[in-house]
């Protein structure tokens, strides 16, 4: 069984997760905490509860979902997983919080390169990674169907899609993307989104006004 714990960090009020399961191990996927506060607070949670952080993940590599990756990784001793060619938007990073005069670390290089289909064994279920460009161009969702849980970055949220402005976004790329790959889940697996509530598959293909 895995526990999510959720943190909303930084300007953008971008969702931080931890994905814990029953031997206290836990994933960090797109830590975003951006100062000492809420620096402590992800830390404070995860002494608090005895967990071991094993993982670290970035869904994609906008600023505002790798403001923690420093901190993480630093910390706990994690090498940074993300999808190959995401990584040129890493190096971007840099310039997007010196543009918005947001304080940044910068990540660490990636360690672990990832990619569709790819497996993460965690305790006794595991995740199953897809590729799911259009908001940023190598962006990744993690998806356990045993769970019935998807961490979805900033491809779809309640009622709404991620951004296909920004370098390397592509709008048709991110409708269709959503339409085969996301879709044809589950309808009860509940998406935790980069930003804002959760929300389940069915009624995202149902309600969302996008589709
Ligand atoms: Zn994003």
């Amino acid at each position: 069984m895995i526990k999510i714990k959720k943190f909303t960090f930084n300007p953008f009020q971008e969702n931080s997760y931890l994905l814990i399961n029953d031997e206290k191990e836990c994933i960090v996927v797109d830590p975003g905490c951006f100062n000492r506060e809420e620096e402590t607070e992800l830390s404070s949670y995860i002494e608090t509860n005895n967990l071991k952080p094993t993982m670290l993940i970035n869904t994609h590599a906008h600023i505002d979902h790798v403001l923690g990756n420093h901190f993480v990784a630093n910390k706990y001793q994690l090498g940074l997983s993300i999808f190959q060619s995401e990584h040129p938007m890493l190096e971007m990073a840099i310039r997007s919080a010196e543009m918005y005069s947001i304080p940044y670390t910068p990540s660490p290089e990636p360690q672990y390169f990832l990619k569709e289909g790819d497996n993460i064994e965690f305790g006794d279920t595991s995740f199953d990674i897809l590729h799911v460009p259009g908001h940023a161009p190598d962006h990744i969702v993690l998806i356990s169907e045993e769970e019935n849980i998807m961490i979805g970055g900033d491809v779809l949220f309640k009622q709404s899609i991620g951004r296909t402005d920004l370098p390397g976004g592509n709008h048709e790329d991110l409708i269709h993307n959503i339409k085969t790959k996301i879709f044809p889940l589950k309808e009860s697996i509940v998406i935790y989104s980069g930003h804002g509530p959760e929300t389940t598959v069915g009624d995202e293909k149902n309600n969302n006004p996008f589709f």
